[in-house]
C-alpha cells in the first residue's frame, strides 16, 4: 500500500532530508586520496547523532556501517573498511538518516581527485537521470514514466542502468511500497498523487547492466568490472513541482 503523508509528516521527512543532506556535504568535503572509507563513515555518522537522528543504514537488515561506501565496479551496499581512496577512483555514498520516526535517504558519486573523462561522463550522466526522473514525478503521471525517464536517458549516452536494485517509496520505513525501477515502458503502475514520498536512486553501470553480490553478501559489484555510479534524492510529489527532501 502507498501512504500519502500528511503535511506534518512531511516536515519531519524535510528534516530528516537535510541530515542527510548535511551528512553527504561534509563528506563531500573529506573526500581525497589517501581517506579511508572508514574515516568518511565516521564522520557521516558523527555529523548525523549531531544533529539528534540516528543513522538509519546501522543495523538495518544488518549493515554494519552508517554510510554504504562503493567504490568503482562496486554498484551499492559497499561495507566502509580500511581501504585508501586513490587518485582516479569514483566512490558512492548513500547515507539515510532517522528523526522523529522519520528517514531520509540520498547517494551521490565522487570523484577522487582526478579522474578519467568517461567516468565524469558517467557521474554527469547518472546525476542528471536523476534529475530526469525527478522531473517526471508529477502528481497525474504514473510511475513507470519516472521509470522510464531515467532509463532513456541513461541509454541514449551509451550506459546501462542496474536491474536488480531499484529506488523505493520512504516515510516511517526505510524501504516503503512502491518499488521504484530504473527501467520500464512509460504508462505504467500506480497513479502519483501529493503527499507519495519515493527514494529515486538510479545505479548506472559503464558496460553492462548485470551485477552481483561478493562473498561478504553486501557489496553489489558490476559483473564485467566497470564502473557503476549511483545517485538518489528523497521526494515529494505535489499539486506542481516536486519537493527534494534531501538537500540541505
Ligand atoms: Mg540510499
Ligand atoms: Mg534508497
Amino acid at each position: 500500500m502507498i501512504i500519502c503523508k500528511s503535511a506534518q509528516e512531511l516536515a519531519y521527512m524535510r528534516e530528516a532530508g537535510r541530515i542527510v543532506a548535511g551528512a553527504l556535504a561534509a563528506i563531500a568535503g573529506a573526500v581525497q586520496p589517501g581517506v579511508t572509507t572508514a574515516e568518511l563513515d565516521g564522520i557521516a555518522e558523527e555529523y548525523i547523532l549531531s544533529q539528534g537522528a540516528k543513522p538509519a543504514f546501522k543495523g538495518l537488515y544488518g549493515f554494519p556501517a552508517a554510510i554504504c561506501a562503493s567504490v568503482n565496479e562496486q554498484v551499492v551496499h559497499g561495507i566502509p573498511g580500511l581501504k585508501k581512496l586513490a587518485t582516479g577512483d569514483i566512490i558512492s555514498i548513500d547515507i539515510g538518516a532517522e528523526i522523529n520516526g522519520y528517514f531520509g535517504d540520498s547517494a551521490q558519486t565522487f570523484a577522487v581527485g582526478d579522474i578519467a573523462p568517461e567516468l565524469l561522463k558517467l557521474i554527469e550522466v547518472t546525476r542528471e537521470a536523476l534529475t530526469r526522473g525527478i522531473m517526471a514525478a508529477h502528481a497525474g503521471n504514473r510511475l513507470s514514466d519516472i521509470s522510464h525517464a531515467v532509463q532513456s536517458y541513461v541509454e541514449e549516452h551509451g550506459f546501462s542502468v542496474v536491474r536488480d536494485y531499484v529506488g523505493h517509496g520512504i516515510g516511517t520505513k526505510m524501504h516503503e511500497d512502491p518499488q521504484v525501477p530504473n527501467f520500464g515502458r512509460p504508462g505504467r503502475g500506480p497513479r502519483l498523487k501529493p503527499g507519495m514520498t519515493l527514494a529515486i536512486e538510479p545505479m548506472v553501470n559503464l558496460g553492462a547492466y548485470q551485477v552481483h553480490t561478493l562473498a561478504d553478501n553486501w557489496t553489489v559489484v558490476t559483473d564485467d568490472g566497470k564502473p557503476s555510479a549511483h545517485f538518489e534524492h528523497t521526494i515529494a510529489i505535489t499539486d506542481g513541482e516536486p519537493l527534494i527532501m534531501t538537500r540541505i
